[in-house]
């Protein structure tokens, strides 16, 4: 073979193979690339709706957040004892608070006293029941903030009359339909239904004041004005405009996934309970000056052993503060004053 044919060859042999390399290289980067997005988009909706699960332990109901609960199980063992939180979306500042323009309609309180609103979401549940009963040893008033699929669910719907024949202590209140089915944005990005869903609450559950709680994230909508996060706003107005308070929280106590089974435990003791209470009233951490609305969640204390640390808790903060005054939502300072 010629030296010049020899030389022409090897160089097409050199620059095939630069191609191929640059070929081989490409694909690798690409396969990689699209395996990696295939894993994000598989997993990420179960990591975001993992996170937002604010009612997936209900042991009675079967719904998306509990398969996706159940897939999280499985894939992030590490976070399962991570605590959890009612808020999925994050309230706004305070500097977006609307003017008040009349307190007319609104609630008024002894701006002296400093008022304690014991809440439970997500009710009727396993716990709703231990509640009820460590209110009514204590004698004190507290609010339940109810969703209209849990009281179909067994014999829950006697649990909800019970909450509802106890008032004035206890108060029955609207905490939607669905719990938005834990798809947040979805729901309240579809702000008739969202509204319908919690007008179906209402009349599902026969509640019998206008009071709401919004699933996953804390809002205010009081007869001296609103704080709502841009998401919200729209259905919180609607809610204004049919005549409704949204009641948010200051002070939440936290749940985890039982670590010995099925359910939720609550995360602080009661005596951290005592001082996060205490913290926020002494050092004005909360919505309403001298008024603490505290948040948690029925099915935290299913078990006795936590039956008895929320008995504990509301023992500690009734002995240790006999100037806290234990009131329902319909009065809370500012709240519209409902028939
Ligand atoms: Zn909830």
């Amino acid at each position: 073979m010629p030296a010049n044919m020899l030389r022409k060859l090897l160089w097409r042999n050199f620059v095939f193979n630069q191609h191929y390399q640059l070929f081989i290289f490409q694909l690798k980067k690409f396969m990689v690339a699209s395996l990696s997005k295939k894993l994000f988009l598989f997993f990420a909706p179960a990591v975001v709706l993992w996170a937002c699960n604010g009612n997936g332990d209900n042991q009675n109901k079967t719904t998306n957040a509990d398969s996706i609960a159940t897939v999280q199980q499985n894939v992030v063992p590490a976070t399962v004892d991570t605590p959890k939180s009612e808020t999925v979306i994050a309230p706004p500042a305070d500097s977006s608070l609307k003017t008040p323009v009349s307190t007319a309609d609104a609630v008024m309180v002894d701006t002296t006293k400093k008022y304690v609103f014991l809440t439970f979401d997500d009710g009727p549940q396993g716990g709703t029941m231990n509640v009820y009963h460590n209110l009514k040893a204590l004698g004190l008033k507290a609010t339940f903030f109810m969703v209209g699929l849990h009281a179909t669910y067994g014999n829950m719907r006697y649990a909800v009359d019970t909450i509802r024949d106890a008032y004035p202590q206890i108060l029955l209140a609207n905490h939607s339909y669905t719990h938005a089915r834990d798809k947040y944005i979805e729901f309240y990005h579809n702000v008739p239904s969202c509204f319908d869903d919690f007008m179906q609450a209402q009349q599902s559950l026969d509640v019998r004041k206008k009071f709401i709680r919004l699933p996953g994230n804390s809002a205010w909508v009081l007869a001296t004005g609103m704080l709502a996060h841009p998401l919200v706003k729209p259905v919180c107005e609607l809610l204004d405009s049919a005549g409704y308070s949204v009641i948010g929280w200051d002070v939440e106590w936290s749940f985890k996934r039982d670590p010995s089974g099925h359910g939720s435990v609550p995360v602080q003791t009661p005596e951290t309970m005592v001082k996060m209470v205490e913290y926020a009233l002494d050092n004005h951490r909360t919505h309403r000056r001298n008024a603490v609305v505290l948040l948690s969640h029925d099915r935290m204390f299913n078990r006795p052993n936590y039956s008895d640390s929320l008995y504990k808790f509301m023992h500690l903060l009734k002995t240790r503060h006999p100037d806290y005054v234990f009131e329902t939502v319909d009065h809370y300072p500012g709240a519209k004053k409902s028939l």
